[in-house]
């Protein structure tokens, strides 16, 4: 320590100027900072793929998915052939859904999602997947809507609509939708349900009981504790929804152990 200086005060250089500058402090080299942009579609950009023009259906065999099986078994359906649709999350759901970060999307980077941004050829293929696979199906086909995504538009609810109206006792649909039944994409599918109430089964993923004056139906969380049941499939009480039918036969709601 060099004459004249005080042993209590820190030793500042001249040229460092007057404090608050600290003896401690170590530059640290500019970081970034990055904010998370908010997710408006799938993790798996890729798994997007146009509406197809070849022999590839957007409408998936039941059979290629474990948990949905292929021949329905029993109940009203007893027969139909299931096959599913998959539309990229969150491009076609409501940003209401409060799974939105966590949508298990997330975790099925190898689904292969139909873009629905072409709406006429969306539509068009639709449609023609549809007749023809009940050329081939005689005993109808039930489809699930969806197993990813969800009704994206008023058009969209009204062409299924159209097709239920159309094809009659061989075509049935029944899924889930994030939709409050109070919305007005809700309010559409609801009537979609009671217009069609032996073959149109959307139920609304949220915790709540059957509503018997709306015939409102509904899929919960585990933490739901009214009046419902846990999905068979999930307890292992049955192999698959076609060997089950629970979702388009029961009233009460359906409790699904989280993701
Ligand atoms: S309750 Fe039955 S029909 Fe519904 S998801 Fe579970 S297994 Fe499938």
């Amino acid at each position: 320590m060099g004459a004249g200086r005080s042993r209590h005060k820190p030793f500042i250089p001249k040229h460092l100027g007057a404090p608050p500058f600290s003896r401690f402090f170590v530059a640290m080299p500019e970081i970034p900072c990055y904010t998370m942009p908010m997710l408006t579609t799938t993790r798996y950009k890729k798994s997007i793929k146009p509406v197809p023009s070849d022999h590839v259906f957007m409408l998936k065999p039941g059979s290629n998915n474990k948990k949905l099986g292929f021949v329905v078994s029993k109940g009203k359906h007893k027969g139909k052939r299931i096959y599913s649709l998959t539309l990229p999350e969150r491009e076609t759901c409501p940003r209401s859904c409060h799974h939105w970060d966590d949508c298990y999307g997330n975790n099925m980077p190898f689904a292969v999602r139909y873009s629905v941004s072409d709406w006429e050829a969306f539509v068009g293929r639709l449609e023609y997947e549809i007749a023809t696979l009940l050329e081939k199906h005689k005993h109808g086909i039930l489809i699930r809507l969806h197993v990813l995504g969800d009704f994206f538009s008023s058009d969209y609810i009204r062409f299924w609509d159209g097709l239920l109206s159309f094809y009659g006792d061989s075509l049935a649909v029944y899924g889930y939708t994030a939709h409050n039944p109070g919305s007005k994409l809700g309010v559409l599918v609801g009537r979609l349900n009671l217009t069609y109430p032996e073959r149109c089964e959307i139920r609304y993923s949220h915790g709540a009981n059957y509503n018997r004056l709306f015939d409102q139906r509904f899929a919960a969380e585990e933490s739901f504790d009214g009046d419902s049941f846990d999905c068979p499939e999930q307890t292992g009480k049955v192999k698959d929804c076609a060997s089950c039918g629970l979702c388009w036969e029961a009233t009460k709601t359906v409790r699904f152990l989280t993701h």
